[in-house]
């Protein structure tokens, strides 16, 4: 019999993947689900990006490891730019992802792994494969389930180990939501006070609803933070497979370290999807007009079901980036039990089973089971199809909005439909 390395094995038992797999079950049965437990972009990558890829398709060079000088170039300016990071392109390094970026900053810090709880789900596996202690933040449903300064400091003195690693994802996946900058300051005062250093997972960044400027934790304690990006989510490429990371200068020498690891495990991004990285993180007039489109829509699709769910009488946090809700099926935890329903997990397979909807368990996220909160994705549209009928009729009034998603995203309001029935039949 093989023998299997412990800390891998425990990473294989997710609540989440059981759901994916279900719902495929499902689908291959001829059945329709509403899938609001998948989280990828549903909109075509920009055209000049595609057209960039099948320039270069002949390209199969091996690149530095830290990635194709232009394409680092191009990605600090992007990150001064747009979001004011401190960025140099000599504090690039370019991997297949912004996953195996966090992956290889956890590999090379030492230290306790801190994740607020609810985190996405894949910080916790991947501290666990790396033999790390993770420690949860305490959850906070009453504040929308946003990390405080007060909870990330009392996990800071649960911890043992002289320097900690915090993983901040804002916007969060899967709450959707966005730090501001008083909030943000708070949690910085305290990583310096417990030696924490950072990794700002920003890779929903371009994906926010106010008009206030994104704020990231690196304003305001820029020497101990590294900020991870890339084009899955804002630029619509998630299967291309392209992540930065941005080392502070504070840390230059971790930069040889990560580009190590990355010499010695993928080498090097494909030479095509780096020359076809270059547009995007370009200040292009045709890019960012699909960015600002897609945002947009991502917006009515997000505010739509969060109003849905407050109608319905599910508890959830205003979503204000990315495209996820993170509504708690608490108001009805006493009929629940009634039907044996103490857990998340038993909730979204429930769910799943009567009224063919797709949630993932919150518990996936960090959040204990008996919460009973769910990850909603609010995706389940034809985004090539939606963006080019936005194009055409720009929805400007509430009313219109709504209208645009009822006929546009027919899914949205019939997993709605549908949960709501679940719930009236509990009663
Ligand atoms: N971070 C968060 C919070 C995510 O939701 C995802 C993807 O779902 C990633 C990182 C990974 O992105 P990438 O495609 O750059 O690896």
């Amino acid at each position: 019999m093989v023998k299997v390395n412990p800390q891998v094995r425990r990473v294989m038992h997710s609540p989440t993947l059981r759901i994916h797999e279900h719902v495929g079950k499902l689908r291959g049965q001829g059945r329709d689900v509403v899938h609001f437990g998948f989280g990828e972009s549903p909109f075509p990558v920009p055209p000049s990006v595609v057209a960039e890829l099948r320039k270069h398709a002949g390209d199969s060079r091996y690149l530095p490891s830290q990635g194709l000088m232009a394409l680092r170039e191009r990605a600090a300016s992007y990150l001064k730019r747009r979001f004011g990071h401190d960025a140099d392109s000599a504090r690039v390094v370019v991997g297949p992802g912004s996953k195996e970026l966090i992956f290889d900053a956890l590999f090379a810090l030492r230290g306790d792994l801190i994740l607020p709880a609810p985190s996405w789900v894949s910080y916790g596996p991947q501290g666990q494969m790396l033999g790390k202690r993770v420690i949860w933040t305490r959850p906070d449903p009453e504040g929308g389930y946003r990390m405080t300064a007060g909870a990330f400091g009392e996990a800071c003195r649960r911890s043992r180990t002289t320097q900690k690693v915090l993983i901040l994802n804002s916007p969060c996946n899967p709450t959707g939501a966005v730090y501001s900058a008083g909030e943000l300051k708070r949690i910085a005062r305290v990583a310096r006070r417990y030696n924490v250093v950072i990794v700002s997972d920003e890779i929903y960044a371009e994906i926010t609803f106010g008009r206030a400027r994104y704020r990231s934790i690196a304003a305001f304690c820029p020497e101990r933070t590294l900020v991870t990006n890339g084009l899955s989510k804002g630029f619509c490429a998630g299967g291309h497979r392209l992540g930065i990371l941005l080392v502070p200068k504070r840390m230059q020498a971790l930069t040889d370290h990560l580009v190590c690891i990355a010499s010695e495990t993928f080498s090097c991004v494909a030479a095509p999807i780096q020359q076809a990285a270059v547009p995007a993180l370009s200040d292009r007039k045709d890019v960012r007009a699909h960015v600002r489109d897609t945002v947009a829509i991502h917006r009515m699709a997000g505010h739509f079901l969060w109003r849905e769910c407050e109608r319905i009488g599910l508890r959830c946090p205003r979503p204000e980036g990315a495209f996820y809700l993170f509504p708690d099926f608490s108001p009805f935890a006493k009929a629940l039990r009634r039907r044996g329903i103490r857990t998340d997990e038993a909730l979204c397979e429930d769910l799943l089973g009567r009224a063919y909807v797709a949630l993932l368990p919150g518990s996936g996220f960090g959040v204990p089971a008996a919460h009973l909160a769910a990850r909603l994705a609010t995706v389940d549209y034809d985004g090539a199809a939606v963006l080019k009928a936005f194009r055409r009729r720009r929805p400007g009034t509430a009313r219109e909005t709504h209208r645009f998603v009822q006929r546009h995203c027919p899914n949205l309001p019939e997993g709605i439909r549908r949960l709501e029935r679940y719930l009236s039949d509990l009663a």
